[in-house]
């Protein structure tokens, strides 16, 4: 893919795009009020959603079509771009028809291959950027599919946001980050622009800066961020919007760092990644040696006819190296992930031990 950078006319090129307005469009004083309040502060691109997708029926479900002449009012007073969410194929010619600058595809959409295709179908020939959020699951190809779609379609000023991603357990985001995912997207797409949603990953106002920080620190390209004159009174999202004066607020405490290394900078963190590099070597090998003495047991326990899985023994090694780890600093999340991974990966190496050795026995039975 070749995709292009995501530019509009009159938007600067500067690091941190900012995309901002409330989570629907509740009134055209609503909307005028806040495109006002934004555009005064120098930003450029309003966002509204007029098709709500919400979990949840009789939940307020946005005012629809009858929403595009405020949004076209927004354009016509501030001039700014105006960009919305659509779902399906009506959506998209209201969209058109109603003047929408730029399009924007859901979280739940995006998880959802027949709807994309759709979406992308009705956009071909069309020359409208288009933001694709990703999957409510944490599955890259899924995302990656859906820039694909739309790129076969013609769509070429594309680019995605990252919104973070659902969880079963409770985590202190209401959808977690899971940074590695749009890193991994950014190492095969450079040219792609990433913009950070801190509203859909935080849920709440208090983590937005930091989360948002992350973002550039990250070198990713924008930031979308929930914007509401009277958030408390919010038709959705209440919890995490902000007023636009504290996004000014916000935006003036963003430390933007540069992505280019000076000479000094090059030496400094080239020390730093070799010893990065060692500690890694020795990880590999502790690993290896870790193997080998599962495999032992692996051997053991065929010859005395014992079950590989001893639950015991796995609640005692999760609880002792969770502790360990909160002690030194890790997080329990961190070790459990890592030791389940080390866990299961034992598991193999005896089972493999387990079966070369039925191998042999049925060989020499055989013969
Ligand atoms: C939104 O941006 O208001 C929205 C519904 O987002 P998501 O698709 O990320 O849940
Ligand atoms: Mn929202």
């Amino acid at each position: 893919m070749k995709i292009d950078p995501f530019r509009l006319p009159g938007v600067s090129e500067e690091r941190p795009l900012i995309i901002a307005g409330p989570c629907s469009a509740e009134s055209e004083e609503q909307v005028l009020m806040v495109a006002r309040a934004l555009s005064q502060m120098g930003i450029r691109i309003f966002r509204s959603g007029l098709w709500k997708p919400r979990t949840r029926p009789n939940a307020f479900e946005g005012h629809g079509s009858a929403a595009l002449p405020w949004l076209r009012r927004v354009k016509e007073e501030t001039g700014m771009y105006v960009a919305t969410e659509v779902a399906n194929v009506k959506h998209v010619y209201e969209a058109l028809r109603g003047g929408i600058d730029i399009m924007w595809i859901g979280a739940r959409t995006t998880a959802n291959p027949f709807a994309v295709q759709e979406i992308a179908d009705t956009l071909k020939g069309v020359d409208i950027p288009v933001l694709i959020k990703n999957p409510v699951n944490p599955d890259l190809d899924l995302w990656i599919g859906a820039i694909e779609r739309l790129y076969h379609s013609g769509i070429r000023r594309l680019g995605v946001i990252h919104r973070g991603f659902s969880k079963y357990e409770q985590t202190a985001y209401r959808n977690h980050p899971q940074w590695q995912i749009p890193i991994e997207l950014k190492r095969r797409y450079p040219e792609l622009t990433i913009i950070t949603d801190p509203s859909h990953i935080c849920g709440n106002r208090e983590n937005l800066l930091q989360v948002s920080q992350q973002a550039m620190d990250l070198n990713f390209d924008g930031l979308i961020i929930e914007t509401h004159h009277d958030p408390d009174n919010a038709l959705s999202d209440a919890k995490q919007q902000i007023t636009p004066d504290q996004l000014k607020e916000l935006l003036s405490r963003l430390v933007l760092r540069h992505a280019e290394v000076d000479a000094v900078a090059r030496v400094t963190l080239d020390e730093l990644r070799e010893q990065i590099d060692q500690y890694d070597d020795q990880l590999m090998n502790l690993l290896e040696r870790r193997m080998g003495v599962s495999e032992k047991i692996g051997e053991y326990k065929r010859k005395n006819n014992i079950t590989i899985l001893q639950t015991r023994r796995w609640d005692e090694i999760i609880t002792s190296r969770v502790k360990q780890g909160l002690e030194k600093g890790l997080s329990m999340e961190f070790v459990t992930k890592i030791f389940e991974a080390i866990h299961q990966e034992s598991i193999n190496h005896q089972t493999a031990v387990m079966n070369k050795q039925d191998e042999t026995v049925s060989d020499t039975t055989q013969k």
